[in-house]
């Protein structure tokens, strides 16, 4: 432990493992799901999950016992193989069966909260279901979760943008007051995040040092593992889920054991886990003997004695059984290493990624789309990904892609100068040679700023037009 630290020294035969693998992988433990406190009902974190049923690991280093570690994963019966495809570039292939069974399910919290503050001359925010005159008031259907209190009781189901804690605050400038006169007060609720469902899983009302309301508000939102969720061994063999397969489909040794898990056999030579397949065969002689097995690096039990354990136990010595495919019957022509495996399920879920628009908010400056999956941003269409429809011929695409900020002006064809609208004589002329000589380009509002914020700087560009037609 002195010379692996900590986390490293908990991945068990971590001597049989490459190095710079070893540290990814000790990595993935401080992204596993486990229980990360037991007085969480009480707490208010961000972005935690809970693991329903987290295990031991089956194969550990002594280091486990002595620190008392929560534990973070799950054992997996795990095969060595391909299936369909679908495990492709490291993904992960599930077996339906356990997953409605519990395997890997755990739970998202998410905390709301709102003050009521006060401000200068009497005036406060009021937290309560707010009136339907204030401005920016939603739909009644928003405020449906809300009692009387204007805080959302607890269990109830909450949908995106439903309205948590309802909220109305005191206008901010008093000439905002005169002007709006009854419509005063603005709508000011807390409610359910953009694309994020859950239900609410605790309310905690409070007051601060100041003797202003606190109102929290926690959500829960069950996770089933899913096509796309992060799962990892402690040898830096992460992958996601590339399917999620019907329990009657996944392939079963003789003895009709079906795994939980398939790996594909492909991300072993590479990454030089040796690690891995000696953690999955300590794993399977743990099964079978009924006790942990001791993988503590440097001194853990023997692959000679693992070896002799199995076969005592009527397995053959490589962990190595003969399979067969549910969907045709047939026996299998090679021999499936199949073993216990310690696996984590990482932090990084699918739902909590997954983000798609058409169209929406822009900046105000660039009139670009605006960025970010929780304010509804779109997705960048890189450099790359151009050269790639560029390469595809794709130039309709090209085009609707690349107009999001377009915009008509007027060029001057004697000067190359923008042109303006001259009201007075009712006609397009340019403001630097009055020519009326003018022809509409339609070009990016961004490129329009650049040459404004050149002319800012004293720079004087000038575009020369051409027809493409050549004269
Ligand atoms: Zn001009």
């Amino acid at each position: 432990m002195a010379f692996l630290g900590t986390v490293t020294s908990l991945v068990a035969y971590a001597d049989h493992d490459h190095p710079p693998r070893l540290l990814r992988g000790s990595k993935t433990f401080k992204q596993g799901l486990g229980v990360y406190a037991t007085n969480f009902p009480v707490r208010l974190d961000t972005d935690v999950s809970l693991l329903h049923y987290p295990q031991k690991p089956l194969v550990k280093s002594f280091v486990y016992d002595t620190l008392n570690i929560h534990p973070v994963g799950q054992n997996m019966v795990v095969a060595l193989m391909t299936y369909e495809g679908y495990n492709i570039e490291d993904a992960i292939i599930m077996n339906k069966g356990s997953v409605d069974r519990g395997l890997a399910r755990s739970t998202y919290f998410r905390p709301y909260s709102a003050t009521e503050l006060r401000y200068a001359g009497s005036l406060k925010d009021d937290i309560g279901i707010p009136e339907k005159d204030v401005s920016g008031y939603r739909t009644e259907e928003m405020y449906k979760n809300l009692e009387d209190d204007g805080v959302v009781y607890p269990e109830a189901d909450m949908k995106e943008d439903d309205v948590i804690i309802g909220k109305s605050s005191p206008p901010k400038f008093l000439s905002e007051a005169r002007e709006l006169a009854v419509k005063s007060r603005k709508e000011t609720s807390e409610s359910m995040r953009q694309g994020e469902d859950g239900v609410v899983d605790g309310v905690f009302v409070t007051t601060d040092r100041e003797g202003d309301k606190i109102v929290h508000v926690r959500t829960r939102d069950e996770r089933i593992p899913e096509l796309g969720d992060k799962f990892s061994a402690p040898h830096g063999q992460k992958g996601i889920v590339g399917m999620i397969v019907p329990e009657e489909d996944i392939p079963f040794t003789n003895r009709g054991i079906k795994p939980d898990l398939i790996f594909n056999p492909h991300g072993i030579p590479s990454r030089m886990s040796m690690g891995y397949l000696l953690e999955l065969l300590g794993g399977k002689v743990g099964g079978v003997r009924g006790k942990e097995i001791d993988g503590t690096p440097f001194s853990g039990e023997k692959l000679e004695d693992l070896e002799k354990d199995l076969k005592k136990y009527g397995f053959r010595y490589d962990g190595k059984e003969t399979m067969y495919d549910p969907i045709n019957g047939k026996r299998m022509k090679a021999k499936i290493f199949v073993g216990n495996m310690y696996y984590i399920k990482l932090k990084y879920m699918v739902a909590n990624k997954i983000h798609a628009r058409a169209s929406g908010k822009v900046q105000l400056l660039t009139r670009q789309p605006i960025e970010g999956r929780a304010r509804g941003g779109a997705l960048r269409l890189g450099e790359m990904e151009q050269q790639a429809l560029v390469a595809h011929g794709a130039s309709l695409l090209l085009k609707e892609r690349y107009d999001s900020d377009n915009v008509v002006i007027d060029v001057c064809q004697e000067c190359g100068a923008i042109a303006v609208k001259n009201h007075m004589k009712n006609k397009i002329e340019c403001p630097i040679c009055s020519s009326d000589n003018t022809d509409i380009v339609e070009i990016s509002y961004a490129f329009k700023l650049l040459l404004e914020e050149l002319q800012g700087m004293h720079i004087f560009s000038t575009m020369s037009l051409k027809n493409k037609y050549g004269n």
